[in-house]
């Protein structure tokens, strides 16, 4: 079987270090394989990103060394593939439609009932607000929710996946997804656009990746999306999780921090080597 990897950047901001570190090494690694490494733009959410972020990292990740398949997938072009794999959750009965805000959420979690509230990987777990309305009743303004305690019954086993780096309380129970996963949004209000854990899974899947290679910040996403996989009846890749690059105060880099932006980098002089060796991978 051949190695396919990708790197999936979402250009709603300047690539960093981190984002080097992770498209290198799914390249070299792709190399090692004498496998395939491809690209794809992660672009959904159209309210945080931009054109020139877009630009930036395709010539960014050029001037790193890499090369990557053509055409490349980008996100808001595939919206009919992942508007499919929504409406075949929903006509499986695992789906609703969901009208609350951040607000109505907080609320409802911090009622006294409820205890404390539970913070799984997308923020508060939800509720269930909303889980009595029916599927059929979408409307515009909707986000789409999984119900998960439906979704893990549907399954005859829960899934499990090989992988390296995740902590073994990451891995497929019920009590896990239910409770410290919860219904997860699959479509969002705000950009009436998937959600980046269905529109991930698709394209992994509709691209044929063999090898997730991804940043130790996603390991909560990956048993979302490896259910998810279950569900849509699409193959579970391997997941690698790397590393984080971090800051000198142990911080892991985020966009925001400029100072780190490759695209500095490459004004202050460095060369692709120099990168190399500042994230730590072998430079010949
Ligand atoms: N688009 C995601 C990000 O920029 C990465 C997705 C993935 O590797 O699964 O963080």
């Amino acid at each position: 079987m051949t190695f396919i990897t990708r790197f999936a950047p979402s250009p709603t901001g300047q690539l960093h270090l981190g984002h080097a570190f992770s498209a290198l090494l799914a390249f070299d690694m792709a190399q090692a394989a004498k496998g395939r490494f491809l690209l794809r733009i992660e672009d959904t959410d159209k309210t945080r990103c931009t054109d020139a972020f877009e630009a930036q990292i395709y010539a960014d990740l050029a001037w790193l060394g890499l090369t990557w398949e053509t055409p490349i997938l980008r996100q808001s072009d595939n919206t009919t593939a992942y508007e499919s794999a929504l409406v075949h959750l929903g006509d499986m009965g695992l789906l609703y439609p969901c009208s609350c805000t951040r607000g109505d959420i907080r609320r409802a979690a911090s009622a006294p009932q409820e205890g404390a509230p539970m913070h799984g990987p997308d923020g508060l777990v939800y509720p269930g607000t909303c889980r009595h309305r029916p599927w059929k009743d979408r409307t515009e303004t909707d986000a789409v929710r999984l119900n998960m305690a439906r979704a893990v019954d549907s399954l005859e086993i829960l899934p499990q996946y090989p992988e390296t780096g995740v902590h073994p309380a990451l891995r497929l129970t019920r009590a896990h997804l239910t409770d410290g996963v919860g219904d997860i949004v699959l479509a969002r209000r705000d950009t009436k656009t998937a959600a980046y854990h269905l529109s991930v899974v698709v394209d992994d899947a509709a691209q044929d990746i063999t090898h997730v290679i991804r940043g130790q910040d996603l390991v909560t996403a990956t048993p979302i999306h490896v259910l998810l996989q279950a569900l849509l009846g699409y193959p579970t890749p391997t997941y690698h999780h790397h590393r984080l690059i971090r800051d000198s105060d142990g911080k892991r880099l985020a966009k925001r921090d400029d100072a780190r932006a490759i695209a500095l980098f490459r004004q202050e002089g460095a060369t692709p080597l120099d990168i190399r060796s500042m994230v730590d991978l072998p430079t010949s």
